[in-house]
C-alpha cells in the first residue's frame, strides 16, 4: 500500500465505551441519553454566533438555547421542548464551533425527536409533508421506475403548485430529475462485485509491473455506502467513485442500503432512522468483519454514519462501523500517494467556484478537495468561502423556511458569482442543488474531477 499523502483522521467524534456514561435527558424517550458534556456549557456563545439561522433570524433562539439550556430546563422540571427546535436546519456548524464538547446537535436531535413525537399531529400536513421528505428513498423508488414520465409531471406548473399549496413544499425549487438508470441498475448490469473483483485485480497487477514487482496488496477492499441521491439522481458520481477506487486497485462491494438517516434525523423521525440505522449497522457492520472500510460519496452520509449514529444509537457493532467509515477522498488520501498519481494528470475542466459542505467541516474535510484537485494539470477552484449554502437537505425545500434558507446562502452565492468560475464544485449533493439554484451554474462533485484525472477514457465507458 502507498503512502498516505494525509494524517490518519482520530475517532474522538465516536465516543468510546470509557468515556461514555449516559444521562437520561428525556426520561420517556429511553434511547435518547445523552453523553457527559452538557454540563461543559460554559455559556460563550460561540455556537450562537456560529449559527447561519440565528444570524439571519432574530426570532431563532440559537443552539446554546437549544442545547444545554433547554436541556437544563429539562432537568430540572418537566418543560416542553421549545417549538423553535423546528427552525434549526441541522448543519451542525454549532456542533463543530464550541470549544467545549458539548454535543449540540446530540441534544438537537433528541429534542426535535420528542418535539415531533409529542407536539405534531400525525395527520397534519407539516408531519405527511415531513415524513415523505424524509423517506425521500422511498418516493425516488417508485418514481424511478417511470423517470421520464416522473420527470416530466414533477416539471409540470401544476404539480409545482399543488406540492406547494397542499404539502408545503416550495415551488420556488426545481425538482431533482431521476436518471433514467439507477446507479445499481448500472452496477448489476456490468457484473456487480465479480466485475469490480476483476477489474480491481488488473490495475493492481499493473501497477505491481510499473513498480517492478512493489506489493501493492490484495486486501484493499472498500463497501460503498452510495445514499438514495447518488442512486437515483446523480449515478455519475457513483460512478466516479468506483471508476476511482477499482484504478487504484480496490475491489467495490455496494451492498444492500437504506438511506442514511439524514433527512430523518433533521424532521425528527426518529422511529424512521433507527429502522434504517439498524439495516445499515447490521449490514456494513458484517463488510467490516470481512475487512472492507465503509466508504461515502456523501459528506453528510458518512457524518450519519460516523458521527450521528453512535450519538444515537447502541446497536451491535455501531461504534464498529463509525470508526471504520471515511468520506472518499478522505479515505484516498489516507491510503494511496495523490500527489504522486495525480502528477502526470492533465484535464481540461472548466475553472470551479468550490463550496466545502458543513457537515465535511464538522469532519475536519475541510480544504482537502482543494489541496487535491490543485494537484491535478488542468483544474482550478476557487473557494468560495466558509459560509452555510442554506439548503440543510430538507430545510431549504419548505415553504416557511425557504426566505431563511436563501438569506443563509446569499454569501455562498455572491462568492460564488465573484470567483471566476461558472461551475460549482462540492461534495454534498443538497448544497449542489442550492449552489446551482443561487447561480445557476452547473454543479460537479470532485470524484468525477479525480475520474477525468484518473481513469482511462475507455473504463469510463464500462
Ligand atoms: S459554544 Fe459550547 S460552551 Fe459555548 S455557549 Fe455554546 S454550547 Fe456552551
Ligand atoms: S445545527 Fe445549525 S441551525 Fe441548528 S442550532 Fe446548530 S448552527 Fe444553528
Amino acid at each position: 500500500m502507498s503512502d498516505s499523502d494525509a494524517d490518519r483522521p482520530t475517532d474522538d467524534h465516536v465516543p468510546g465505551d470509557d468515556e461514555f456514561e449516559p444521562i437520561q435527558v428525556f426520561p420517556e424517550a429511553e434511547e435518547m441519553d445523552l453523553r457527559p458534556g452538557a454540563d461543559n456549557c460554559y455559556k460563550c456563545s460561540t455556537c450562537d454566533t456560529n449559527c447561519p439561522v440565528a444570524e439571519v433570524d432574530d426570532e431563532f433562539p440559537g443552539p446554546k438555547f437549544q442545547g444545554p439550556e433547554q436541556w437544563r430546563l429539562k432537568r430540572g422540571e418537566d418543560t416542553d421542548i421549545d417549538p423553535s427546535i423546528e427552525k434549526c436546519s441541522n448543519c451542525m456548524r454549532c456542533d463543530h464551533a464550541c470549544p467545549s464538547e458539548v454535543p449540540l446537535s446530540q441534544m438537537h436531535n433528541t429534542a426535535r425527536g420528542e418535539y415531533v413525537e409529542e407536539h405534531v399531529d400525525k395527520l397534519s400536513r407539516e408531519y405527511v409533508r415531513n415524513r415523505i421528505l424524509s423517506n425521500y428513498g422511498t418516493m425516488a423508488r417508485i418514481g424511478s421506475k417511470v423517470p421520464r414520465l416522473t420527470n416530466f409531471v414533477m416539471g409540470l406548473s401544476v404539480t409545482k403548485w399543488v406540492n406547494d399549496r397542499v404539502l408545503g413544499i416550495t415551488s420556488e425549487r426545481e425538482f431533482p430529475e431521476f436518471a433514467t438508470e439507477t446507479f445499481r441498475e448500472w452496477w448489476d448490469e456490468r457484473g456487480g462485485g465479480q466485475a469490480s473483483r476483476e477489474r480491481a485485480r488488473k490495475a493492481r497487477a499493473a501497477s505491481e509491473s510499473e513498480s517492478e514487482g512493489e506489493d501493492e496488496g490484495e486486501d484493499k477492499r472498500v463497501a460503498y455506502f452510495h445514499g438514495d441521491y447518488a442512486n437515483y439522481n446523480t449515478p455519475e458520481v457513483a460512478k466516479a467513485m468506483v471508476r476511482v477506487f477499482e484504478a487504484f486497485g480496490y475491489e467495490v462491494c455496494v451492498p444492500d442500503q437504506r438511506c442514511s438517516g439524514t433527512p430523518m434525523f433533521a424532521n425528527g423521525m426518529l422511529d424512521d432512522a433507527r429502522r434504517a440505522a439498524k439495516f445499515n449497522v447490521d449490514t456494513f457492520r458484517e463488510l467490516v468483519d470481512d475487512g472492507y472500510d465503509v466508504i461515502c460519496s456523501c459528506t453528510s452520509c458518512s457524518m450519519a454514519l460516523r458521527q450521528e449514529y453512535p450519538e444515537l444509537f447502541d446497536f451491535e457493532g455501531t461504534e464498529t462501523v463509525a470508526a471504520n467509515t471515511y468520506e472518499a477522498l478522505e479515505y484516498l488520501r489516507i491510503h494511496e500517494d495523490l500527489d504522486r498519481e495525480l502528477a502526470d494528470s492533465d484535464v481540461e475542466t472548466p475553472d470551479f467556484a468550490y463550496h466545502t459542505p458543513c457537515h465535511a467541516r464538522n469532519q475536519g474535510l475541510d480544504g482537502q478537495t482543494l489541496e487535491v484537485v490543485a494537484a491535478i494539470d488542468g483544474v482550478a477552484a476557487h473557494d468560495v468561502g466558509d459560509s452555510c449554502s442554506g439548503i440543510s437537505g430538507t430545510y431549504g425545500w419548505k415553504n416557511e423556511h425557504y426566505e431563511t434558507s436563501m438569506a443563509i446562502g446569499e454569501e455562498m452565492f455572491q462568492h460564488m458569482d465573484s470567483a471566476d468560475a461558472e461551475t460549482g464544485l462540492t461534495e454534498c449533493p443538497t448544497c449542489a442543488m442550492q449552489m446551482e439554484h443561487g447561480t445557476g451554474y452547473e454543479i460537479r462533485h470532485p470524484l468525477e474531477v479525480l475520474e477525468a484525472a484518473l481513469v482511462a477514457d475507455s473504463d469510463v465507458q464500462q
